[in-house]
């Protein structure tokens, strides 16, 4: 690598990420990661991301952040923890990308119109407000911030749901929303 190129990219790093990432549960041993590869090659999934898992551990624990709260991979993550399984280090990989998606939506980083981050963030935003999720608004809120023209595709079927009572305008809620909102904001930590 060029000298232009190396002082580029050390201009990109955020320390602060870079700690932010340690702080968080199971960010603690991130430092320990050898780059063996032993988890891109135990996902399943890596062949379809923009960074491999050992890609995104590396980014993440060096602090480039825009690369990695941008990436599709945190969002291709199925959780599935073969990752974790066969990392020689125990670096709880699965539990990072939990986290690097939380502060994605946190910051609205994450790939705009990419539907898995969008759902994401419907279906937390559904829990804070109503305590429960509501299928059919979520699929709505879905399509009409990522597809428009699947939203109006779906509408005909939507109207027979709605018909057929299989379907309600109203969405559901807890009897008490203020007292999901407390416990869900000591989780967080507020
Ligand atoms: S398997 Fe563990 S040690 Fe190896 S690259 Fe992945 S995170 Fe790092
Ligand atoms: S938990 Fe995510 S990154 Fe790890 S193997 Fe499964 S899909 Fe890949």
């Amino acid at each position: 690598m060029r000298i232009e190129e190396k002082v580029k990219r050390e201009s990109r790093r955020d320390p602060e990420f870079a700690r932010w990432v340690r702080s968080v549960a199971g960010g603690e041993d991130i430092r320990r990661c050898i780059q063996c590869g032993a988890c891109s090659s135990a996902c399943q999934l890596s062949s379809y991301m923009d960074y491999t898992p050992r890609r995104i551990i590396n980014l993440a624990r060096e602090g480039f952040k825009k690369e990695v709260l941008g990436s599709f991979t945190i969002w291709l993550c199925a959780s599935c923890y073969a990752c974790r399984a066969q990392c020689p280090k125990e670096i709880k990989i699965t539990d990072i990308m939990y986290a690097l998606k939380r502060r994605a939506i946190r910051e609205g980083t994450y790939p705009a119109r990419f539907p898995t981050a969008v759902m994401a963030k419907e279906f937390a935003n559904m829990i804070f407000s109503r305590g429960r999720v509501t299928e059919n608004y979520l699929v709505t809120m879905l399509f009409l911030k990522t597809n428009w023209f699947k939203f109006l595709g779906m509408s005909r079927l939507g109207l027979g749901l709605l018909r057929a009572g299989r379907m309600s305008f109203f969405p559901d809620s807890v009897k008490n929303r203020s007292e999901i909102k407390t416990i869900l904001n000591a989780v967080d930590g507020k």
